[in-house]
């Protein structure tokens, strides 16, 4: 949402939405300094679930060092610094979008770092997934490090923008996988239907890219309705537009949905 405007949340809200997850993330812009990141983790634990609660949303974010700023180590562990004593604000679900962008060697080491965070803490993982050709070479990287450390349990991991070429590795581990919407480009909600009618709805669920670029936050209503157009039965739309995301979320203590608005 740091790159969104208010009318999203009113459009979400009138579209049935409960809820906004919102993971840390790049900005559209690389950060000179963890002074600006202690700054953006306010704005995603205090004011952004004042400014969606105006529209009957809950919100909920993810904190961590987003792999595209992650090149500059000094940099990561200044910020990863920051984060322990967030956790227990009311809205923080866990460490994410953690992951790779380009698999260098410096985002493996943060990457690291952020996997050793989350396990001291016992923190659920959102990660995010390279969208360069390397994405599945990223992707064995990341569950390499994943099921290197015993003390995280698999199903408290999601593992993000799957596709075609990597859903069935992810699933195979016992972790979540999720697929994120885009307009055209990446996974449309039409190839994620597909991939749902393909491997089933067990620990897979949607996402809206919601960013900088073109992106749709409704994306995820739009699949629901093209699932119902191709046939698809109420209760199994439902499963993974809803209770999928909320029964891997409840896993966090401060993940609720509030009463009706
Ligand atoms: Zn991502």
């Amino acid at each position: 949402m740091v790159s969104r405007v208010t009318d999203d949340y009113e459009r979400m809200a009138l579209a049935g939405c409960q809820a906004v997850c919102e993971p840390a993330f790049w900005a559209g812009f690389d950060r000179s300094a963890a002074a600006g990141f202690s700054d953006y983790f306010s704005q995603l634990t205090e004011h952004e679930p004042r400014r969606a609660a105006k529209f009957g949303l809950k919100h909920f974010c993810w904190l961590c060092i987003n792999s595209k700023e992650a090149e500059d180590v000094k940099l990561a562990e200044e910020v990863i610094a920051l984060i322990p004593p967030l956790l227990d604000r009311p809205n923080v679900l866990g460490i994410g979008e953690i992951g790779l962008n380009k698999n260098s060697r410096n985002e493996m080491r943060v990457l690291e770092m952020q996997v050793e965070l989350a396990a001291r803490h016992e923190q659920l993982i959102l990660v995010h997934t390279p969208h360069l050709e390397d994405k599945l070479k990223g992707t064995k990287l990341i569950l390499s490090v994943l099921k290197n450390d015993r003390r995280i349990k698999p199903e408290r991991v999601i593992i993000d923008h799957v596709e075609e070429h990597t859903v069935e590795l992810v699933l195979d581990t016992g972790m979540w996988a999720g697929m994120t919407l885009y307009p055209e480009t990446k996974c449309t909600p039409a190839r994620a239907i597909d991939i749902l009618e393909r491997y089933g709805s067990e620990r897979l669920w949607l996402n809206s890219a919601c960013d900088w670029g073109a992106s749709d936050p409704l994306a995820v209503p739009k699949t629901a309705l093209e699932m119902k157009r191709r046939g698809h039965l109420a209760g199994a739309i439902e499963k993974v537009v809803f209770e999928n995301p909320k029964r891997f979320l409840s896993q966090s203590g401060h993940f609720q949905l509030g009463e009706s608005w």
